[in-house]
């Protein structure tokens, strides 16, 4: 099927006609991070439309809405998705400045994950419990329960504004809590887009509550409410386990950031890993938080590795996102870039060496930049860099690149080509991370797999059975003859 030519005025046109939450609150700009201009105003919430936002939604959430009534609204909202695909692309690339190519992926996602959440809400049962196995027990009938636990608090980031969001908000949905949604204040119009499409599907007031800010005055406030019993944040490690600290009461669900690494072996297929890994470095501009950022390469191949990427990477274009042709846009910000280019220029002054073409540095969007062996100490190594930069690390033997991979403080997910067995076997039970991808790159995620992190990287699972199972806590029933 043909795809529609999607432009910024599609984008603008939206916007223009959809920004009229919390009329009377405060307002502040939302930017295009290519072009620079502000594209519209949205509400900059703080306590007063927080406590408003989530008096509604305890309300709705206290009201119940029967479990056929969800999964028709879930079902709904992924046709609705669909048919508005190109609109949503418009809208994120808008915002966000990703490439219209990554728009387009992350709404068929957020379309598949919307999918499997309907899917999963038809299936979730509770289990008997043989409450005869105890003495105490004979003559019950017991089963365990699944109870949502409440109101809860999303708050997600900027880079994948509608399938973070997504994977927080159609769970919630599907076992029956309410939500109040503070998007990132650099991505605010796709959650508006979303809220729109839930009303549209037929969810009633309440449900979703969207509160807009201009940097963290409503997620604070979401943080410290009392009758919001969950928080489901997606975001930077720092953000997310000063949130753990500030809400000791709350369930607080954190899927945080990572510096993940790739190891290719002596036995890989070079060619192929090379391509897998400029996807997986340098897709959605690096902002992804299991973007490829340390490339662990047998010595013996380090080289050859690193002119295959080059040359991959030569071919991928950064520009303008709503150029069809361009494969990455710019960062979310000037100081974004400005950052990641100064972090390179550490990596470099350290001892790293530049491979391939010097990277641009008068436009706002970066071309893929490759490192070669970017010392222990530069923060390529030791931070999530979130832009297209990846670094290529030398080995000798196959435990010392577990080491190497391991020597980070996040643990997301991390990938391994190779074509021998015992090394895929030892990679998985030794990589401390959430996932393990043989023979792939750990940008990869599937949206009904169980993904998070360990370590600073997080501390929960998401995708639909997952996320359900945290939203929702054990209630014991048993039940005698009277
Ligand atoms: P961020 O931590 O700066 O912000 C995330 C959200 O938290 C935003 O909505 C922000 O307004 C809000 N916030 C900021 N301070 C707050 C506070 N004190 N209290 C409550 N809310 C507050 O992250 P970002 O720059 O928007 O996103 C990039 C980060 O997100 C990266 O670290 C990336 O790895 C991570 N990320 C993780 C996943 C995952 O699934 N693990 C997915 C996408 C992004």
């Amino acid at each position: 099927m043909a795809e529609t030519q999607i432009t910024r005025e599609m984008a603008l046109g939206w916007v223009r006609s959809n920004l009229d939450s919390y009329p009377h609150a405060p307002q502040v700009s939302v930017h295009d991070p290519f072009t620079g201009e502000s594209v519209g105003t949205i509400a900059d919430c703080g306590s007063a439309e927080v406590n408003s936002a989530v008096a509604a939604a305890l309300r709705a959430f206290k009201t119940g809405l029967p479990r056929a009534q969800r999964i028709t609204i879930l079902e709904e909202a992924a046709r609705g998705l669909d048919t508005r695909r190109d609109e949503f692309a418009a809208v994120i690339a808008l915002e966000t400045g990703k490439s219209l190519k990554d728009c387009r992926t992350e709404v068929a996602r957020a379309t598949e994950t919307l999918r499997y959440t309907a899917a999963e809400a038809r299936t979730q049962s509770s289990r008997v419990i043989p409450a005869d196995a105890a003495e105490a027990g004979e003559g019950a009938l017991a089963m365990e329960m699944r109870v949502p636990r409440g109101v809860v608090g999303a708050i997600t980031p900027f880079n994948f504004p509608l399938n973070t969001s997504v994977h927080k908000v159609a769970p919630a949905l599907a076992v029956g809590c309410s939500v109040v949604h503070k998007p990132a204040h650099q991505t605010p119009l796709t959650a508006l887009a979303l809220q729109d499409l839930f009303r549209e599907a037929g969810l009633g007031a309440g449900w979703l509550e969207v509160c807009t800010d201009g940097g963290g005055n409503a997620g604070r406030a979401l943080v410290e409410h009392s009758d919001v019993a969950v928080i489901s944040f997606t975001g930077s490690n720092v953000v997310g386990w000063e949130i753990a600290q500030k809400a000791p009461k709350k369930k607080v669900l954190l899927e945080l950031g990572s510096n993940a690494p790739v190891i290719v072996t002596e036995t890989a297929d070079l060619a192929h890993a090379a391509k897998r890994i400029a996807t997986g470095g340098f897709g959605s501009a690096g902002q992804s938080c299991i973007s490829v950022q340390r490339v662990i390469a047998h010595q013996s191949i380090a080289s050859k590795l690193e002119d295959h990427l080059a040359a991959v990477a030569g071919e991928i274009q950064a520009g303008d996102p709503f150029d069809p042709k361009v494969d990455i846009g710019p960062l979310i910000s000037l100081e974004a870039s400005s950052r990641v280019r100064e972090w390179v220029q550490e990596a470099v002054e350290m001892g790293g060496a530049i491979v391939g073409n010097t990277p641009n540095n008068d436009s706002v969007a970066i071309a893929p930049i490759i490192i070669s062996g970017a010392p222990e100490k530069s923060r390529i190594r030791q931070k999530e860099i979130f832009g297209p930069v990846i670094t290529v690390l030398p080995y000798n033997t196959f435990d010392e690149a577990l080491a190497i991979a391991n020597d980070t403080i996040f643990g997301l997910q991390a990938g391994v080509f190779t074509s021998d067995v015992s090394e895929m076997l030892s990679a998985f039970h030794q990589l401390e991370f959430g996932g393990v991808l043989i023979n792939d790159i750990p940008t990869v995620r599937l949206d009904h797999q169980p993904y998070g992190g360990v370590a600073e990287s997080g501390n929960t699972r998401e995708g639909p059975h997952y996320a359900m199972e945290e939203l929702t806590h054990l209630r014991y029933l048993s039940i005698r003859a009277g």
